[in-house]
C-alpha cells in the first residue's frame, strides 16, 4: 500500500511540475518569481540526481558482482549473457529500423535548409571523432584501474571489474565466501538507502520536471515541429508498443501489469534524461514490483543502462536522416545500412548521462558524410527528447531482465 502511494505521489508531482513550470513560462522567465522558483527548483533538482549518483557506483559494483557470483551454475551463466546480448543487440536494431523507417516516410528536414540556420552552425565547433577513434575509444574505456574507475564514476569500467571479480568468485567458490557476503551485505545496504532517498522522489522529480518546462524554447521548437513529432511518435510507438508485445510474447506479461511496476522508473528516467541516475530505482522496481531475481536484475540493469538504449538508436538513425534532409542529401541504401550500423554503435557506446547521445551521433554523421555542425541545431531542442528517449532506454532494460530471465531459467 506504502509503495502504491508513493508511486501514485511521483506521478502527481510530475504533473504538477509540468504544469508548474507551463505556469512559469507563461508567467515570463524574467519575473523575478521565476527566476527564484527556477532557482530552488533547480537546486532541489540537482540535489536529488546527486543523491542518486551518490549510491550509483557501490550499487553497481555490488550487484554486478553478486548477481554473476549467484549464477553459479555454468551452463546459467552462458544462457543469461547470450539470452542478454541477444535482447540487446535485437531491441536496439528494431528500434533503429523504425526509426528509419519513419524519417523515410516522413521527411523531416525536407523544405527546411542548413543555411536557416547559419548561426547556430557557425558558431559550433565539432570535434572529429572517426569512427576507428570511437571504437578504440570504447575498448580502452572498458578495462581500467576498478579504484580510479570507482572513484571517478566510470560506469562501463565498474560494470567490466564487477563482471569478471564475479567470475573470479565463482570459479573460486566457498574459498571465497567471506567477500560475496560482503558485497552481498553492500549491495542490501545501498538499496536500503536507495528506499530513503526514494522519499524524496516526489520533490526531486516535481522540481526537475518545473524546470524543464520552464525554459523551453518555445519559437524553437515550432520550427521544428515536425521533427520533433516524428522523433517523440516513434519513441512511443517503440516503448508503447514493440516492447510490451516482445516482453508479452516471451513472458505472458500483460503491458499494463508491466508499466504499473516500472512506473517509478520510467518517470524518474523522464525527468533525469539519465539512465545512469535512474539506475538505483530501476533495479528497485524490477525486484520489488515486477519480481525480477536479484541475480538476473543485477547483471542486465547495469549493462542495460550503459549499454542497451533503444530510444537512443532510434533518434540517432531518425536525426541522421532529418539532417540529410536538412542537407540537401539523399542516402542511398547502402548509406543507410551504415547509419543502421552506426546508430547502433552510438547508442552501445552512449553513457547513461544527460545528451549523450548527441556526442556519439557525431560517428554516425560523420560515418556517412553529413555535415557535423549540423549538431548545433539539435542541441537546443534534445532536453526534451531526451526526455522521452531515455524513458524507452530504462523501459528496454527492465523489458530486457524480465526477458532474459524467463530464458535463464528454461533447461
Ligand atoms: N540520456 C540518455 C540516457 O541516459 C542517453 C542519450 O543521450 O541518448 O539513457
Amino acid at each position: 500500500m506504502q509503495l502504491r502511494s508513493l508511486n501514485t505521489q511521483i506521478l502527481l508531482a510530475a504533473i504538477l511540475g509540468i504544469a508548474l513550470g507551463a505556469a512559469l513560462a507563461v508567467l515570463g522567465k524574467d519575473t523575478s518569481v521565476a527566476q527564484q522558483s527556477l532557482y530552488v527548483a533547480g537546486l532541489i533538482g540537482t540535489l536529488f540526481i546527486d543523491l542518486l549518483k551518490m549510491v550509483l557506483i557501490p550499487l553497481v559494483f555490488a550487484s554486478i558482482s553478486v548477481g554473476v557470483a549467484n549464477l553459479r551454475a555454468h551452463d546459467q551463466i552462458h544462457r543469461t549473457w547470450v539470452a542478454t546480448l541477444g535482447f540487446f543487440a535485437l531491441s536496439m536494431a528494431l528500434a533503429v529500423v523504425l526509426g528509419l523507417s519513419a524519417a523515410n516516410l516522413f521527411r523531416p528536414g525536407e523544405g527546411m535548409q542548413l543555411a536557416m540556420f547559419a548561426d547556430a552552425t557557425r558558431a559550433f565547433e565539432a570535434r572529429q571523432m572517426p569512427l576507428s577513434e570511437f571504437f578504440a575509444h570504447f575498448l580502452h574505456s572498458l578495462f581500467q584501474n576498478p579504484v580510479a574507475a570507482l572513484a571517478q564514476g566510470k560506469v562501463l569500467s565498474v560494470v567490466m571489474f564487477a563482471l569478471i571479480l564475479g567470475i573470479a568468485l565463482v570459479v573460486g567458490g566457498e574459498r571465497y565466501r567471506n567477500l560475496l557476503l560482503l558485497l552481498q551485505e553492500l549491495l542490501e545496504l545501498t538499496l536500503l538507502i536507495v528506499g530513503w532517498i526514494m522519499r524524496l522522489a516526489p520533490l526531486g522529480i516535481m522540481a526537475l520536471l518545473l524546470k524543464l518546462a520552464a525554459t523551453q524554447d518555445i519559437a524553437l521548437l515550432a520550427t521544428m515541429t515536425k521533427f520533433i513529432a516524428v522523433v517523440i511518435g516513434t519513441t512511443l510507438l517503440h516503448g508503447v508498443v514493440v516492447l510490451p508485445l516482445i516482453l508479452y510474447l516471451v513472458t505472458g506479461m500483460t503491458p499494463l501489469h508491466f508499466w504499473r511496476g516500472a512506473r517509478e522508473a520510467l518517470v524518474m528516467a523522464f525527468a533525469t534524461s539519465s539512465s545512469s541516475a535512474t539506475l538505483p530505482v530501476t533495479m528497485r522496481c524490477a525486484e520489488q514490483h515486477l519480481h525480477v531475481n536479484r541475480s538476473v536484475g543485477g547483471f542486465v540493469l547495469p549493462l542495460g543502462a550503459t549499454m542497451n538504449m533503444d530510444g537512443t538508436a532510434l533518434y540517432e538513425a531518425a536525426a541522421a536522416l532529418f539532417v540529410a534532409n536538412l542537407a540537401g542529401i539523399d542516402l542511398n541504401v547502402m548509406q543507410q545500412m551504415i547509419v543502421f550500423l552506426t546508430a547502433m554503435l552510438g547508442a552501445i557506446g552512449a553513457p547513461g548521462i544527460p545528451s549523450a547521445g548527441m556526442v556519439t551521433m557525431l560517428i554516425v554523421l560523420q560515418s556517412v558524410g553529413l555535415p557535423v555542425e549540423a549538431i548545433a541545431i539539435l542541441l537546443p531542442v534534445d532536453r526534451l527528447l531526451d526526455t522521452f528517449r531515455t524513458a524507452v532506454n530504462v523501459e528496454g532494460d527492465m523489458v530486457g531482465s524480465l526477458v532474459v530471465q524467463k530464458f535463464s531459467a528454461r533447461r
